[in-house]
């Protein structure tokens, strides 16, 4: 891109000396008027060959204006370019000396209206000329008003034509008190080139746009819709829509991202997320949850889809580092959520008993130990396991296992956690259980269901377990390892009773001694 842009701006080189040619022909003037054309024509010449040192369109108009402010001194130079669609004129770049206020961002979307007699000199083929602001006042009111608020004091603005037609202005305020005729030539040479320039420019913008919207649209094939959106506008471009909200959307504002999602949204994404995804789809608050990061996400369900991911990508920010450009997405996220839970729901599970392994059950005990809740630690353990391995086989070993842990787990509340810690060993964790009597009805309740479990192949025989217990007040402060710990010593006296028992550590005559 950058060859072209130098081919055309030599061109534009040469088309100094043909309009020089012209000038001189032209003008009949005295010797100090061709010493100012001379003068400038020069400048003209300097400022294209400073622009050239620039790669990139905008960074050649913005040198080529600023070499023109300082060589032939004022106190600001701009570009108007205007929106006929919207009968608007934008301030679209701006050159200030120093100590000057720069305007550019207050003069956006000036109404034409307001300075109607401007476009009126400028149809009749010449530059406004306001050489004492003051001559204003009462006669163009706004425009008095308008730059007496900028401290201008005198002004020459000349207009930018392509093809006959005027495509906006470009102004000096505040010039050095010179000759006007030479300089509203000057600025005509000018014009010339920056409509030159602005052309190139859009050009290159053009491709620049076309050449990322055929890599979106490449990139859209993994998402259910893609939009790159102006976020100093709200407006947006469609790179791929949902199919199922095609409909819906003929009746929307097609140029605002924000009304055209929030009515989307109320379609494609069931009740319960709706005010998570609008809240994440808020324009206003994007520049600051894009600070640190090039992405953000945010998950929900599709009334049509099952599970999405929503998802806005920087895409670029303007000179002062605010953000302009995002992309936003929407894919599906159905399966690879279904995969997912079914990876925690195998790494998390015992795969003979289908309870907790003892990972997840540690770590879901640690959880709640944190929360500083109180509550009963129980491990359990099968007696005389190897010999039902031994007698009936390893296949009625595991019957039992699988069976203990079945009412283990119906005997416990949703919220208790119930694990295998290994072989015939298991742990139960009952937040909440406030005493040692609830305790024990709670064994209770264990043991005639561990007594009702009747496995045929082991006629009639009954499955005991040794049960030892920790019951810890919301005011201990205890960990995994010295609940574990006194259960296991409770366990072991435990062991020592024939049949079902339980017995609590406080119980035990070296917990007295040295308590949690
Ligand atoms: P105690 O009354 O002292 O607990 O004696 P026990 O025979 O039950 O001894 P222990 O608890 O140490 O033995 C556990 C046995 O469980 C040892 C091992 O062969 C058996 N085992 C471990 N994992 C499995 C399993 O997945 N399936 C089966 N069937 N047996 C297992
Ligand atoms: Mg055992």
């Amino acid at each position: 891109m950058v060859a072209p842009i130098r081919k055309s701006l030599d061109f534009i080189r040469k088309d100094i000396c043909r309009l020089r040619k012209n000038i001189y022909k032209s003008i009949m003037g005295g010797a100090e008027y061709m010493k100012s054309i001379k003068k400038y024509e020069t400048i003209i010449n300097e400022a294209l060959r400073s622009a050239l040192e620039y790669d990139t369109p905008e960074g050649q108009i913005n040198e080529f204006i600023s070499f023109f402010g300082k060589h032939i001194g004022s106190d600001r130079i701009y570009i108007f370019e205007d929106d006929e669609e919207h009968h608007v004129t934008n301030n679209t770049y701006e050159w200030c000396a120093e100590g000057i206020t720069p305007q550019i961002e207050h003069l956006q979307g000036v109404n034409m209206e307001v300075i109607d007699w401007w476009y009126d000199t400028f149809d009749e083929g010449k530059s406004v000329i306001i050489s004492d602001v003051e001559e204003l006042k009462g006669v163009h009111q706004v425009s008095y008003n308008m730059l007496k608020y900028q401290n201008v004091c005198k002004v020459v603005v000349s207009p930018l034509r392509h093809k006959g037609q005027i495509k906006g202005f470009f102004g000096v305020d505040n010039p050095p008190a010179v000759d006007y005729n030479a300089l509203t030539m000057f600025l005509d040479m000018i014009g010339t080139m920056l409509i030159s320039l602005l052309k190139i420019r859009n050009t290159f913008q053009k491709e620049q746009y076309n050449a990322s919207m055929s890599s979106y649209s490449a990139l859209s094939e993994i998402y259910l819709c893609m939009h790159l959106i102006d976020i100093k506008t709200g407006k947006y471009e469609q790179i791929k829509n949902v199919k199922h909200v095609e409909k819906e959307c003929e009746e929307l504002d097609q140029e605002n991202f924000s009304k055209r999602v929030y009515t989307t949204m109320k379609y494609f994404c069931t009740e319960m997320y709706l005010s998570s995804v609008l809240e994440f789809v808020d324009l206003s608050t994007l520049d600051r949850r894009l600070m640190e990061t090039n992405t953000i996400v945010h998950e929900f369900i599709g009334t049509v889809s099952g599970w999405c991911r929503e998802r806005f990508i920087k895409v670029d920010s303007d000179e002062k580092g605010r953000l302009w450009h995002v992309l936003y997405c929407v894919e599906v996220i159905d399966e690879q959520k279904r995969r997912e839970k079914k990876l925690l729901y195998l790494s998390e599970t015992d795969s003979m008993t289908g309870i907790n392994n003892r990972g997840s059950g540690e770590r879901k005990i640690t959880e709640f130990l944190e929360k500083k809740k109180g509550g009963l630690f129980c491990l359990l353990d099968c007696d005389k396991f190897k010999k039902i391995n031994d007698t009936y086989g390893h296949a009625v070993g595991d019957t039992v296992l699988i069976k203990l842990a079945a009412v283990l787990q119906r005997a416990c509340r949703e919220n208790d956690i119930v694990m295998r810690l290994g072989g015939d060993e298991f742990a139960m964790y009952l937040p909440g259980m406030p005493d040692k009597a609830q305790a024990e009805s709670f064994f209770k309740r264990l043991f005639t269901q561990i007594d009702k479990i009747s496995i045929s192949e082991m006629q009639g025989e009954k499955i005991n377990v040794s049960l030892g217990a920790s019951l810890y007040s919301d005011k201990d402060r205890a960990t995994f390892d010295t609940l574990y710990h006194e259960a296991d010593a409770a366990m072991y006296e435990s062991k020592k009773i024939v049949g079902n028992h339980a017995i609590i550590y406080s119980d035990l005559p070296q917990a007295r001694q040295t308590p949690l």
